[in-house]
């Protein structure tokens, strides 16, 4: 996939998921917990993909969320209140 591509994707998800949940947690754990639980997606759908019952496409999208996500924990990590 073409990075132009991959941009693409994860800009327009980044997009969505902010029209969908514009509040983001301002709790650490809970916005590091948003990331993960993608990641967890994702791994699931590569562990299906590997046992023969999940697509590539799948993967492609829980990878595009990851990704989404991430940058989201990065782009409001200023606003985030530490765990004291
Ligand atoms: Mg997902």
């Amino acid at each position: 996939m073409k990075l132009e591509t991959v941009i693409g994707l994860v800009m327009a998800e980044i997009d969505r998921a902010e029209k969908i949940h514009p509040v983001w947690p301002r709790n650490l754990i809970h916005a590091g917990m948003v990331v993960s639980e993608e990641q967890g997606e994702l791994s699931k759908a590569i562990l299906d993909h590997d046992e023969g019952k999940g697509s590539k496409r799948q993967m492609i999208i829980e990878a595009v969320h990851t990704a989404a996500m991430a940058i989201r924990f990065l782009k409001n990590i200023e606003e985030t209140e530490e765990n004291e």
